[in-house]
């Protein structure tokens, strides 16, 4: 095994794999209201051909690998290919990023087919308000798929929270007691502008309707914004009022006690800590007000076979093609060390510039 790293010399080795662009909710600050287009079943990469690029990937080094989506349990037998990648020399981390909502379906089934461990979505504990950032969610379901995940014993079993100014922001102190009531990982995300998503009106029920923009910068609202000077962030203009930098997200948590540094599981994004006496850990990921380009170590495949070297450029390279006139593992890894070496430093948030090709669902976060 070699190990793979990039033009910048940060070793590459963990692969995010979208195994579909569907999804059984409609998230505010990920889909729009009316779907994507979901693309025809021919054009997704089978289990086998996913299983093919994990394979290329773990005899370069990869060594984690994620199964995201769209949402990945809607996605059929997913257990076998789970149990495909499991099989893999070299995969030592299989995980997951689910919403949870069929996790008490298929949490003992996943498990059983060797995934370690899941992410779970979660923005809010209030079931109307879950249902209303979901658009057609059912908070009990979550939970129900939260619960059935640690029954089955796929720890650690980590929450991601998108915090979001005005929807969900009251709760950041009510999730960071649950990493002492309960034990539960919890991690804040920052709200990422990508891609281009309808929010407020149609989402949270108040204002207009609001659009990313193409042309420069990011609006997030047709309406005052324009007027109203824009925070900046690390230099990136965010037009949104919408969006909570980190900084502010620890503020408030540390009115419950002091965070004590402290180490999950070495690299990622995520920088973690704990409150006083508290079981579970609070993860910060700031991937617009103090982005974590530096310490990169992933590629992400999409459904339909797309190799981005990074979530915020549009930059890809087709796997599809090659696999389906069978080229070699070897011609395979060629392709995959060519996205790697096009990893750019860092993303371009702050010069105006973010991935619009796709909305986070067809990528996977
Ligand atoms: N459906 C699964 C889920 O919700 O966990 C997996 C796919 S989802 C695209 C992966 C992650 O991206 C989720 O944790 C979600 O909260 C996050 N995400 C989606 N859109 C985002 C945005 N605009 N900003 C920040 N995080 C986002
Ligand atoms: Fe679906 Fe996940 Fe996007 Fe929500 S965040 S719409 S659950 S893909």
């Amino acid at each position: 095994m070699t190990g793979l790293s990039d033009f910048f010399n940060r070793p590459i080795n963990y692969l995010r794999l979208s195994v579909t662009d569907r999804c059984n909710l409609r998230c505010v600050y990920c889909m729009p209201l009316e779907g994507v287009a979901p693309l025809p079943h021919d054009e997704i990469l089978s289990y086998e051909e996913i299983g093919l690029v994990a394979r290329a990937a773990s005899e370069l080094g990869i060594s984690k690998v994620r199964l995201t989506g769209g949402e990945p349990l809607v996605r059929a037998h997913l257990s076998r290919l789970i149990g495909m990648l499991a099989g893999i020399e070299g995969i030592d981390d299989l995980s997951l990023t689910t919403n949870g909502v069929l996790l008490s379906r298929y949490a003992r089934e996943l498990k059983a087919a060797g995934l370690k461990r899941v992410n779970i979505s979660l923005d809010s504990l209030h079931p109307e308000r879950f249902g209303k950032i979901t658009r057609i969610g059912k908070l009990e379901h979550s939970l129900q798929g939260i619960e059935a995940a640690r029954a089955a014993g796929l720890h650690p079993i980590k929450i991601n929270m998108v915090v979001m100014r005005g929807v969900n922001d009251d709760e950041i102190a009510d999730f960071a007691r649950l990493t002492m009531e309960k034990g539960w990982h919890v991690r804040f995300i920052e709200f990422m502008p990508i891609g281009e998503v309808k929010s407020r009106e149609t989402a949270v029920g108040s204002r207009q309707s609001a659009v990313w923009s193409g042309e420069g910068d990011y609006r997030l609202s047709t309406m005052d914004y324009r007027q109203t000077p824009a925070p900046l962030y690390n230099g990136a203009r965010l037009q949104t009022e919408e969006f909570v930098p980190i900084s502010e997200i620890i503020e408030r948590i540390e009115s419950l006690g002091t965070l004590e540094p402290y180490s999950l599981d070495g690299n990622g994004p995520a920088r973690y800590f704990r409150l006083p006496q508290a079981k579970g850990t609070i993860g910060f990921i700031s991937p617009v007000s103090e982005h974590f380009c530096f310490r990169c170590n992933r590629l992400r495949l999409t459904a339909e076979g797309k190799l981005r070297p990074c979530l915020l450029s549009d930059e890809e390279i087709d796997l599809r093609e090659p696999l389906r006139r069978r080229a070699s593992v070897d011609e395979l890894k060629r392709l995959i060390e060519q996205a790697t070496q096009a990893k750019p430093e860092g993303h371009r948030l702050g010069s105006g510039t973010t991935a619009r090709k796709r909305t986070m669902c067809q990528i996977g976060g």
